[in-house]
């Protein structure tokens, strides 16, 4: 089995590093030919203006939005936003494939990140510590779209829909490696 991560901007090489802590085989992603033999694919946490204007750039929107219309796709913050089908009144390229609507910066600017601990639907074994980085929130799920977590208040911060896999935090940037396992069950 080998996942691959966009590799265009952002927290790639941490993503890398827990793929390969759990044995899987990993690669980056920069052109449309590197999708080719992934079973997985991962897209990163960083600036989703930047991914979406370097994935036009390598010609990479259409490629990624038929990979993720079929195989099992995870993003992670700006990866989240680039699945999102609906991200309010923002204008820049996302692959538009999961029927999520994304609200980018929910939180406020980066001095208001904040880390706190999640129940995650699917991992039972105790609460995630989940790191968020200027991140966005999940406003409104439709179809099969499945909410994994909440925040206190209510406001969605993990889904899933069939073969994708979106969380408005950073599991890369903490030790515990459960959500990269459970997005590796999936593939
Ligand atoms: N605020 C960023 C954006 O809008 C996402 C931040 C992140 O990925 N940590 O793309």
């Amino acid at each position: 089995m080998k996942i691959g991560v966009l590799a265009l901007q952002g927290a790639f090489i941490e993503h890398q590093k827990t793929l390969i802590q759990l044995g899987m085989e990993t690669k980056q992603v920069r052109l449309p030919a590197d999708l080719d033999d992934l079973d997985g694919l991962i897209i990163p946490g960083g600036e989703s203006t930047t991914i979406g204007k370097l994935a036009t750039e390598y010609k990479l929107i259409e490629p990624l939005r038929q990979f993720a219309a079929t195989t099992p796709t995870w993003g992670t913050c700006a990866g989240l936003i680039f699945l999102a089908k609906d991200i309010g009144i923002e204008r820049q390229p996302i692959l538009g494939v999961m029927d999520v609507t994304v609200n980018r910066n929910a939180f406020g600017r980066q001095r208001d990140s904040f880390e706190t601990d999640l129940s995650i639907k699917g991992l039972d074994d105790g609460p995630f510590h989940a790191v968020f980085i200027r991140a966005p929130s999940v406003t409104d799920v439709r179809g099969d779209v499945e909410v994994l977590a909440t925040l206190q208040d209510g406001t969605i911060v993990a889904v899933r829909q069939g073969h994708l896999l979106g969380t408005a935090f950073h599991p890369e940037l903490t030790d515990d490696v459960r959500l990269h396992r459970y997005f590796c069950a999936m593939v």
